[in-house]
């Protein structure tokens, strides 16, 4: 899409993935496109090179579904990042992978962490910590998540930093022959701490999720921005195509 790879996916296949890569073990990327990871990727050729090189984009937002629609290629389902990171912890608690959860204002992964392991007995929470994503502070942040080996890893920073985050240092995290699943989930720490309300599921299902965090969250509106630009650039592609 507009140069992105968006995966046909369902939230189950992408648990499903997770689980083989895992056992096959190295380390893998997965991000949570939505139409501004797509616009950022226009303007960001290290955004897009980064893109173009993860194991798994899941479609995050009913503009992903719209576009594909539109160019020919539909997607079965939007998988939420916030979704997406419960649905991995779940699989983690029943295969005990050691979860570790990055990023977020101090305090938030902790909580996250916490209501998940109370959702899902048995999660194995290796590690917790804000940190932030500057490239200064990573070799401290690296050292201290390989410690835990960790065969996933959650990253809220936000598009693109958590992505960048990944894509730079995964790697490095990765100890051993052990399968490792890194994922760049936004604001998702947020919604699962309770710091963040998520939109009702009526809101959800009718794809105004978009609308609700704009009402809550009004700075945003220059950042969702990005979603007219989108809308503009899909068209004209779209009219492109023979
Ligand atoms: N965040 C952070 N450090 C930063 C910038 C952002 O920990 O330097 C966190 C922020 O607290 C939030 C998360 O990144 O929990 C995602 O932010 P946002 O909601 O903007 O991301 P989106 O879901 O829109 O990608």
């Amino acid at each position: 899409m507009l140069g992105v790879p968006v995966h046909d996916v369902t939230l189950c296949q992408a648990c499903d993935i997770a689980e083989a890569l895992i056992q096959r073990g190295g380390a893998y990327q997965f991000a949570t496109v939505n139409p501004e990871f797509i616009m950022a990727a226009q303007r960001d050729p290290e955004f897009m090179a980064l893109l173009q090189q993860t194991a798994l984009n899941v479609p995050d937002g009913v503009g992903v579904l719209w576009a594909a629609r539109r160019l020919g290629q539909p997607l079965r389902e939007r998988v939420a990042g916030v979704d997406l990171v419960q649905a991995l912890c779940g699989m983690a608690s029943a295969h005990r992978w050691r979860t570790f959860f990055l990023g977020a204002q101090p305090g938030v992964a902790e909580r996250a962490a916490a209501r998940m392991a109370e959702r899902f007995p048995g999660l194995m929470i290796c590690g917790t910590f804000a940190g932030t994503p500057r490239e200064e502070d990573a070799p401290a942040i690296v050292k201290r998540i390989a410690n835990c080996k960790p065969q996933l890893l959650f990253v809220a920073y936000g598009a693109p930093a958590q992505d960048k985050w990944l894509a730079r240092h995964l790697r490095e995290v990765l100890v051993g022959e052990q399968g490792l699943v890194g994922v760049g989930v936004g604001g998702a720490f947020d919604f699962i701490a309770g710091v963040q309300q998520r939109a009702p599921l009526w809101m959800q299902r009718a794809g105004l999720e978009w609308l609700h965090r704009l009402v809550r969250q009004p700075w945003r509106w220059r950042r969702q921005l990005a979603l007219i630009r989108f809308v503009f650039a899909v068209l004209l592609e779209s009219a492109r195509k023979p």
